[in-house]
């Protein structure tokens, strides 16, 4: 379980994060064409206060900042970022919202990956989350292991976290992040507890999980 403190800088990063992803949307609002520079822009942003959240999590958590070795990493990783040609990737809104946050969970996947503290990562998605993203947060600490964290992170963009793996579980116009674990109870918050209460009792199926949601919240899920 993270400390009290590193609980509220989970949800502050999360928030962060979703009006990056709210900021491009609303820029798309009204542009009959794509505007790369503005996803370039939010992409970087993303990217930058992951890495100063992972590292204020990991002091919070740990009582020690990331070692110089590991941001020194980092930061390369958060210019190979920065430096990506996103040509092909803002077709749409939901892909420039995908672009942009992936920004930050490429960073987020490279620290996790690089830290040896981590024990694992969980996925934190929006109280308003489709029930496939619900379905994925409800697993709350997923091991870390050395496949799934190469599955998580390359300096490569051909095969950059969002093409293969985990990555390609974050569909166009998804708002959720990804954040470290420094022991194995990683449950950030409720509601992905609740969810897996509700997935459990849906009997494993999809339809039904997403109708329970649906159900508890008064409106149709995706
Ligand atoms: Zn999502």
């Amino acid at each position: 379980m993270a400390t009290l403190e590193g609980a509220a800088l989970i949800r502050e990063f999360k928030r962060s994060q979703t009006r990056i992803g709210q900021e491009v949307a609303k820029s798309w609002q009204g542009i009959p064409r794509k505007d790369k520079h503005m996803v370039a822009a939010a992409r970087r942003t993303a990217a930058k206060s992951s890495l100063k959240f992972v590292d204020d999590f990991s002091r919070l958590e740990t009582g020690n900042t990331l070692t110089l070795d590991t941001v020194d990493e980092l930061e390369q990783m958060l210019n190979a970022i920065v430096q990506d040609n996103i040509e092909d990737d803002v077709r749409s809104l939901g892909q420039s919202v995908k672009t942009a946050l992936d920004g930050g969970r490429e960073m987020t996947a490279a620290a996790i990956d690089r830290d040896r503290r981590v024990k694992a990562w969980q996925r934190v998605a929006s109280p308003n989350a489709c029930g496939f993203c619900a379905l994925l947060a409800s697993r709350g600490a997923v091991y870390k292991s050395r496949k799934s964290g190469s599955q998580l992170t390359s300096r490569s963009r051909s095969v950059r976290f969002g093409d293969a793996g985990v990555g390609a579980s974050f569909h166009p116009s998804c708002r959720c992040v990804i954040v470290p674990s420094y022991s194995n109870d990683a449950y950030v918050d409720d509601m992905a507890r609740d969810w897996l209460i509700m997935w459990k009792q849906s009997g494993g199926s999809l339809a039904k999980f997403r109708k329970m949601i649906a159900e508890e919240r008064g409106t149709k899920v995706h």
